[in-house]
């Protein structure tokens, strides 16, 4: 029987991949958003259900848990870039209460009637495992979440359920477009030269695909990962 599947964030980028995916396994697949249009974009006739939601307000993100799911996927997340001493207390907030406590809140909706075998599993970043120049509040939010899935594993695993997470490094999404105009800004360099920075720290030497990290989503959401639990995989090409 098909598994219930939601992912947050599914309109774009690693949450588009990761649905599509997940719908060409079968399973049965909700995604969410604040952009309706770019979740029907995501669908495209495969017969997901969409669903409005801004992961950083809790009365939405609860009311996308009418019925348990077997695979939880919170995939929202993102901040803007700059030196600490550039950083407002708005940007920090912002980037804390998607990337973290969206993550908080979808996890902890997603328990009440998650059954054995159900899967919890956050998108992290290589940003989870180490600092970076410019990125000092969105790495401090990664951080937490490895931190909250680390908790999270130990107290659901008696349960049968697992929860991990996938920490990519940079992938060829609209965020590393974005990471690039700010470094062309920033240094007055060209796209390409941009684009070649993002990914200079990954040994394979080119950015990631967001089809790569749904296979690694998908693997911890196997049967067979049952006993991989609390666990970061990294998806960097053996950057960290
Ligand atoms: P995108 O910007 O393409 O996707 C981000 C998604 O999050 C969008 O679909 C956006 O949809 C959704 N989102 C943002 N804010 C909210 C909100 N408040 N409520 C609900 N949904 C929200 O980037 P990616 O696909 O790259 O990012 C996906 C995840 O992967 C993020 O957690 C990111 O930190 C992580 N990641 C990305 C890397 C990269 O290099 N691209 C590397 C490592 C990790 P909408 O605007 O419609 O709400």
């Amino acid at each position: 029987m098909a598994r219930r599947v939601l992912v947050t964030g599914g309109g774009s980028g690693i949450g588009r991949a990761v649905a599509r995916a997940f719908a060409e396994a079968g399973e049965a697949v909700t995604i969410c958003g604040r952009n309706v249009e770019a979740l029907a974009e995501t669908d495209g006739g495969r017969g997901m259900t969409c669903l409005a939601c801004d992961v950083t307000d809790e009365a939405q993100v609860n009311a996308l848990f009418d019925a348990p799911y077997d695979v939880v996927v919170a995939n929202a997340g993102g901040g803007k870039a700059g030196k600490l001493g550039d950083t407002t207390l708005e940007m920090w907030n912002d980037t804390l209460a998607v990337t973290l406590t969206g993550v908080f809140l979808t996890l902890r909706a997603a328990l009440p009637g998650m059954g054995k075998g159900g899967r919890l599993i956050a998108i992290g970043s290589t940003a989870s495992l180490q600092g970076g120049a410019n990125i000092a509040a969105y790495a401090a939010a990664k951080h937490g979440v490895l931190g909250l899935v680390r908790s999270v594993a130990q107290e659901v695993a008696k349960k049968g359920i697992t929860c991990n997470a996938v920490c990519p490094g940079f992938v060829a999404t609209a965020m590393a477009d974005r990471a690039a105009e700010g470094l062309m800004a920033r240094r007055g360099i060209a796209r390409e030269e941009a684009m070649a920075l993002l990914y200079a720290d990954n040994p394979v030497g080119r950015l990631i695909t967001p089809e790569e990290v749904a296979a690694s989503v998908l693997f911890l959401a196997s049967e067979g990962a049952a006993m991989v639990n609390g666990h970061a995989l990294s998806v960097s090409g053996g950057e960290i």
